[in-house]
């Protein structure tokens, strides 16, 4: 089939009828449902977009030549990096990169993964069933443009206890052989895009210590499996709100959700890991990090644009030229520029990875993480700073209609330099569902941890990082250079 219209997409969720909880009911069609019908249609956009822009967003299936999401590419050369990039770009635009979960997420996840399946599933001979489930699943993956949503996160319960996994019953794990295949049982959090996903992939995450074979699972389901129970958290769409009162919120909730397995059956040929605790540990060698942070990184700079031009257009707006917001500007522009050149350097420095498969260059994307995440509340920060009291001052669509309160909106709510006062209550409006909205407290949440948190990706980038030899060569260089001018008394190696 290849890429699917907004249609096909919508036409797929009404026909899965998956158990989704969303504020005290179940939902039986996510495509009407008030609180998920504005996700459902944007995210339909996103179908619709790719045949808009096909030069950049659809790529042809290698073996049929039927046209692909451009995040199924397994790229082959820079020019593939390069292009893949474009077209990820094209993708985020539509959502100014508030959805961080438009399907092309894990459609570059799983592409990641069939393009080194060898070194990984395949390595050692003695997973072929699962090796080749994962190449037959991520080619029906892109074929079937299947939009998938995934948790690989263990629930919290108790922080001293959790890591310990043996013997805790609450993370997904496997409970018995069944003549299909196995039986999982437990929860995971926290898979977004559920209400919008026909499949959902579990994964590996933090490393499993040894004897935990029974959550050493990866495998692949449909949302409507028996037994899977999605609980939404509360919609932040603002159901029956004006598209011009709520401009993002309305469009943009692409919902979260607790995920609970209650005795799953995993048929054989949706596993791609099962038990084998080093093939679940070594998921960090596989390549995924790059190619994700590659896509997340192109998504991110998409709404930093946007941020940079909103907070640039409100100051504008109420003729702001001071010094501080100047400088809260160039701040924003600042981090434009750092993540665009993450972007670019990464394509650029692509790299072979076997097969002919090429790679993003990690090295520019890994500090994105943790960079990212930190400077999502501050850019929040910044609106809320170049906004202040204006952010609350803004007429509604059903005020600014009201005929009685019009002209004095108009004479007394307008902005600077022949800003007219629906312009300005729309700029304004704006941006308070950027930063001030329920969406908006979701969303920099969102970026704090949806890559696991700043903290533990300056860790894990710090360890990863074992070629030192260059920072040690220069700090030896000076401490060589005072050793000869007599400021040790002896060598290191002399002492004790
Ligand atoms: C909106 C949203 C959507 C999400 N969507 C998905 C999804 O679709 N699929 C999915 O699988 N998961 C999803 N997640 C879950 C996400 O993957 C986890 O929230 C993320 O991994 C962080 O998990 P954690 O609580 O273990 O964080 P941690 O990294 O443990 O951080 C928790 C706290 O501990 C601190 N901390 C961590 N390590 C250290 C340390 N060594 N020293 C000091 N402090 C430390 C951090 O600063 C933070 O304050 C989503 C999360 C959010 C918020």
């Amino acid at each position: 089939m290849g890429a699917r219209s907004g249609a096909q997409f919508l036409q797929g969720l009404r026909s899965t009828k998956r158990q989704l909880w969303l504020e005290g009911e179940r939902v039986d069609d996510v495509t009407t449902h008030p609180a998920l019908a504005g996700g459902a249609q944007t995210l339909a956009g996103v179908f619709d977009r790719l045949h808009a822009f096909p030069e950049e967003c659809l790529t042809p299936d290698p073996e049929t030549g039927e046209p692909l999401n451009v995040g199924h590419m397994i790229p082959r050369s820079v020019d593939d990096l390069k292009r893949r990039n474009r077209g990820l770009q094209r993708i985020a635009e539509a959502t100014v990169g508030l959805m961080g979960r438009t399907p092309d997420y894990m459609n570059v996840k799983f592409a990641s993964f069939a393009g080194r399946w060898k070194d990984w599933l395949g390595a050692d001979g003695r997973n072929e069933g699962g090796a080749h489930n994962l190449v037959t699943f991520q080619k029906r993956l892109a074929r079937q443009d299947i939009s998938l949503t995934h948790t690989i996160i263990h629930p919290t319960i108790d922080k001293s206890t959790d890591s310990q996994i043996l013997g805790n019953r609450v993370p997904v794990h496997k409970i018995a052989e069944s003549r299909a295949g196995i039986v999982v049982r437990g929860a995971r959090i926290l898979a977004t895009l559920a209400p919008f996903a026909d499949e959902i992939a579990v994964y590996p995450a933090h490393p499993l210590p040894a004897g935990a074979e029974a959550y050493a699972l990866a495998f692949s389901i449909p949302v409507d499996t028996p037994g899977l129970l999605f609980m939404c958290r509360d919609s932040a769409a603002t159901p029956g709100a004006a598209v011009f009162d709520r401009p993002l919120s309305t469009r943009f909730d692409e919902q979260d959700a607790f995920v609970i397995f209650d005795d799953v059956e995993i048929p054989r040929e949706r596993l791609f890991i099962d038990g084998r605790i080093d093939l679940y540990n070594s998921v960090g060698t596989t390549g995924l990090r790059d190619n994700m942070t590659n896509q997340t990184t192109i998504r991110a700079l998409t709404k930093l644009e946007f941020a940079y031009g909103l907070a640039t257009r409100m100051a504008e707006a109420i003729g702001d030229a001071s010094p501080v917001t100047q400088e809260m500007l160039g701040e924003l522009l600042d981090y434009v520029e750092v993540a665009r050149s993450a972007v670019l350097l990464s394509a650029e420095h692509g790299r072979d990875v076997g097969d002919g498969v090429w790679f993003p260059d990690g090295r520019p994307l890994a500090p994105m993480r943790s960079l990212l995440a930190t400077w999502f509340p501050r850019v929040n920060e910044i609106i809320m700073l170049v906004g202040s009291h204006n952010l609350l001052a803004t007429p509604s669509r059903r005020q600014l209609d009201d005929a009685l309160l019009r002209p004095l909106i108009d004479e007394f709510l307008h902005g600077a330099r022949g800003v007219d006062a629906e312009e300005r209550a729309g700029l304004f409006r704006l941006a308070w569902d950027f930063v001030g909205s329920s969406l908006a407290g979701r969303n920099v949440l969102y970026e704090r941890f949806y890559l696991t948190s700043a903290a533990r990706n300056r860790i894990g980038h710090h360890l990863r990082n074992v070629d030192r030899s260059r920072a040690y060569a220069l700090v030896d260089g000076i401490l060589a250079a005072g050793r000869k001018a007599g400021g040790f008394s002896k060598a290191p190696s002399e002492r004790g």
